[in-house]
């Protein structure tokens, strides 16, 4: 049961210099397995929704439920996958690490062969007992799309989980996403400034902006989509 509820949420940053409202109203319903792309102009509130969605950020106002349960639980249990842009990664584990300790914290015994499994599937065979210093930040981050996945989510939340790769890399690990998406259907929003990306991976896309903190537009994407 993961599918997302979003009502009336609001949320107001309080700072040195004043109030900054970054989400305003926020009405948001996003069935279950299902995979949402968030765009829209930069500081119009996408990431803020993000950390809500996953109990990282509290609204000040209005709600949000994650199969009928604030997120607080699903996180408690470990069910929710994160990868934003900054990977916090332990500099002095290795890869394999990272992603084991991430397997551990959602309450599970460490499976080497499958921590391997992601290794590869994010393209860093080779690279499992390097330590994020001695990565790039793009295969970095690909060491944290593997962390968000090791948890086996119920929801997989992922903040421009691609920004740092070059245009061939990034659309293989959408076409990968999008196969272990068809695979799991962890319920996934994804954060992009790319409507290509949002359109290729999701179907749904929830435009925001015109106003901060506003949803503007939820366009559903056919599923499965027509080729040529
Ligand atoms: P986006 O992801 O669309 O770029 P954000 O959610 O990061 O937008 O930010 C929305 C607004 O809230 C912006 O004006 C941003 O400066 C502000 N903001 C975001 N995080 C914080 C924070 N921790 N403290 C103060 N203001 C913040
Ligand atoms: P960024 O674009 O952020 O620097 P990339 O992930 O594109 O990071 O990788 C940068 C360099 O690291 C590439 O030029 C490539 O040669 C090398 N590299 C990345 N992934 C692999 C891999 N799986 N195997 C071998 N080399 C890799």
């Amino acid at each position: 049961m993961s599918g997302i509820s979003v009502r009336g949420a609001a949320k107001v940053y309080a700072g040195r210099h004043g109030e900054t409202v970054a989400l305003e109203g926020v009405d948001l319903e996003l069935p279950e397995h299902s995979m949402t792309a968030l765009i829209g102009a930069s500081g119009c509130g996408k990431s803020t929704l993000l950390r809500l969605l996953g109990d990282l950020e509290q609204p000040t106002a209005g709600g949000v439920l994650v199969g009928g349960r604030p997120p607080h639980e699903l996180r408690r249990q470990g069910r929710i996958g994160v990868a934003f842009q900054d990977a916090a990664l332990l500099p002095w584990q290795s890869v394999r690490k990272n992603i084991a300790l991430s397997v551990r914290a959602s309450g599970r015994k460490v499976d080497w062969a499958e921590v391997d499994h992601l290794v590869r599937l994010v393209g860093l065979e080779g690279f499992a007992d390097a330590r994020p210093g001695q990565l790039s930040g793009g295969m970095r981050q690909r060491v944290s799309i593997a962390r968000a996945l090791a948890v086996r989510p119920q929801l997989l939340l992922l903040d421009e989980p691609f920004g740092a790769l070059d245009e061939l890399l990034r659309t293989q690990m959408n076409i990968e996403l999008q196969r272990i998406w068809l695979e799991q259907r962890s319920t996934t929003v994804i954060v992009t400034h790319s409507v290509g990306e949002a359109v290729f991976l999701a179907d749904r896309v929830v435009i925001m902006g015109a106003r901060p903190g506003r949803v503007v537009d939820v366009v559903d994407v056919p599923f499965p989509r027509p080729r040529d």
